[in-house]
């Protein structure tokens, strides 16, 4: 690319609201416009990065047996009223309407429309398994969009959706996508931790998210210092905080249980799916200091997990809601408050960590009610409530679960989630297939994510100075910049020509920095945007010497003129 014709241009000004070192550098190195708050357009070199990361994707992806296809951006709300999402999703959802009144979404992630495609021509368990993939727009009306990139509503996923006749065949492909994920962030030249992480609502067995090192991000971790121990902290929270000092209930007094006892039960006047629920309890607890608090709390277990799991299990999940006749009978306020609705009198919801609790009462009026993130909530299955109050933290130097060495906290951009999503899908979607005995089975499935756009922001989070972006030459849009010192003088242009043509032949992503500009703002945007490689092309040339920039060190070598081509390649 000769830089005079190349449609770029960088910018002095950082954006007014631009805080995070990629934002800023996306926006001024001429990579993204802003086009409205969290949406983007891409300029050829940001779409050039976006190719970069998205060809690793896509080789890892296709390597390890998955297929690209392209699912519709826009889906009818249809599907999602099977899943019980239409409502469940929130605001993030952005519905629409067509000009005959049919109603539709803007994908913000796509595992209703995938489950129509597959239950379109997967009837047996021979065709089983597949993994389809798709690197697509989404969609998420986000509250707060912000730190360009990294939390748009307009961005790039790359979605994945396995589907299974075993739970042990669908293990087999989680531990495979984890794989092929640390191989995808490896090639990338990122420094990353998979991490254990909270199943949350959309229920399910296993999580792992993927965080790129960054101290801008907006999740924390815990990582162990010495072996590959590391968690999301809402899960080291659950798991590894001792339980010393809990703040003992008082007196516990069930004054609302729901009449419905088994998880049978619960799935034949709901659509959720069997393997969510146990049991919902609203308890008032008194404390030692007096303090009165009324609890919701759900238990939530998996039909095929044994007793003792299902005791640890407890949590918030914002369910399926009941239907009317069911709310009115129990006197509940409407609400996504798993499928009983609301309990009138309950003015505080308490759950371990605060956005669940938020979440709980989804629905229903937020200004209403007191919500609290506890901490660590424990309960069983005999409805004994126990309140962990303030150990939610983790501390710096607290020890490693598994090696007992001390632990980090950091912060982390999650660019990566993969999930067991079991039956929560094709259950309620009544996608199923026949297995070996000719019976019908709903497909086990798993959902695999990447935030395709996020990851360009990502990478400057952790690669960047004070200058300007640092590229991993992995997904640099140029590997090599070459500076024209002087575009008046013959030699110098003669040079970087020869130079241009022989690394671009020779396949190395080379830039021609060939501008009328003067030396100092050529340099000032090769730092800025980015470029692994500085080759000057300069006064030196008279003496055969020209100069090689290592933008990552700084370092400046002064290299023979006819061994540049081997010291860049
Ligand atoms: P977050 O916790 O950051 O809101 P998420 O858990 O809601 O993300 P997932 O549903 O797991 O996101 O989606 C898969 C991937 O898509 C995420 O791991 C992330 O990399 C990316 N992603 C999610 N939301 C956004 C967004 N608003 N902008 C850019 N990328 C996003
Ligand atoms: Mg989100
Ligand atoms: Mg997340
Ligand atoms: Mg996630």
């Amino acid at each position: 690319m000769r830089w005079s014709r190349f449609f770029l241009y960088t910018l002095k000004e950082t954006p007014k609201d631009a805080v995070t070192p990629s934002h800023i550098y996306l926006v001024r190195g001429g990579y993204i416009k802003q086009v409205a708050a969290g949406i983007y357009d891409f300029t050829p070199i940001g779409k050039m990065v976006l190719d970069n990361i998205r060809a690793i994707i896509k080789e890892e992806m296709d390597k390890a047996g998955a297929q690209e296809v392209m699912l519709s951006f826009i889906t009818p709300y249809e599907l999602w009223e099977e899943t019980g999402r239409a409502k469940k999703y929130g605001d993030e959802l952005l519905r629409i309407e067509d000009r005959k009144g049919q109603k539709f979404v803007l994908s913000p992630t796509n595992e209703e429309s995938v489950v129509d495609l597959v239950r379109n021509y997967v009837k047996s368990y021979k065709q089983l398994p597949v993994n389809l993939y798709q690197i697509n727009l989404k969609f998420r009306d986000e509250a707060r969009p912000r730190f360009g990139l990294l939390r748009g509503r307009e961005f790039i996923m790359k979605d994945a959706y396995s589907f299974h006749a075993t739970r042990d065949d669908l293990d087999r492909e989680f531990n495979l996508m984890q794989e092929t994920y640390e191989k995808i962030f490896s090639k990338m030249g990122l420094d990353f931790r998979v991490v254990e992480a909270d199943s949350g609502a959309i229920g399910g067995t296993g999580s792992r998210e993927f965080m790129v090192l960054a101290n801008t991000g907006e999740d924390d971790i815990v990582v162990c210092s010495e072996c590959n121990y590391a968690a999301n902290i809402e899960v080291a929270k659950r798991n590894h905080i001792k339980k010393e000092n809990p703040v003992k209930t008082q007196e516990i007094e069930e004054i609302y249980t729901p009449d419905i006892k088994t998880i049978d039960e619960v799935s034949k006047f709901t659509e959720t799916p069997k393997d969510f629920i146990v049991k919902a309890v609203v308890k008032k607890a008194v404390f030692d200091n007096g303090e009165e608090e009324i609890v919701v709390f759900f238990l939530r277990g998996n039909d095929e997990l044994e007793e003792t799991k299902a005791k640890n299990a407890v949590g918030a999940i914002d369910l399926v809601d009941a239907s009317e006749e069911e709310i009115e009978k129990a006197g509940l306020i409407p609400g996504y408050i798993g499928p009983f609705g609301l309990p009138s009198n309950i003015k505080y919801i308490i759950d371990d960590d605060l956005r669940m609790a938020e979440e709980l009462v989804c629905g229903a009026n937020k200004k209403d009610y007191h919500i609290k993130g506890a901490g660590l909530l424990d309960a069983n299955l005999l409805g004994n409530l126990t309140i962990y109050r303030d150990i939610a933290k983790v501390k710096e130097g607290d020890l490693c679960p598994k090696c007992g060495a001390p632990l980090k906290i950091t912060k982390g951009i999650e660019v990566g989630h993969i999930f067991k999503l079991g039956t929560a899908y094709s259950e309620p979607m009544n996608a199923t297939f026949l297995d070996e005995n000719g019976k019908a089975k709903p497909f086990i499935m798993g959902c695999y994510g990447i935030g395709v756009s996020r990851l360009i922001a990502a990478a400057i989070e952790q690669n960047h100075d004070d200058r300007g972006i640092i590229w991993p030459k992995e997904i640099a849009p140029f590997v090599v910049d070459i500076i024209v010192g002087d575009v008046k003088k013959t030699d110098q242009v003669e040079f970087a020509e020869k130079l241009y043509e022989d690394l671009v032949n020779a396949g190395v992503k080379t830039i021609l920095d060939d501008r009328t500009e003067r030396f100092g703002p050529k340099i000032a945007d090769f730092e800025l945007v980015g470029f692994p490689v500085g080759v000057i092309v300069g006064k030196k040339l008279k003496n055969g010497k020209v100069e090689v920039r290592d933008r990552k060190t700084g370092e400046k070598f002064e290299v023979d003129k006819d061994v540049v081509f081997e010291k860049v390649m």
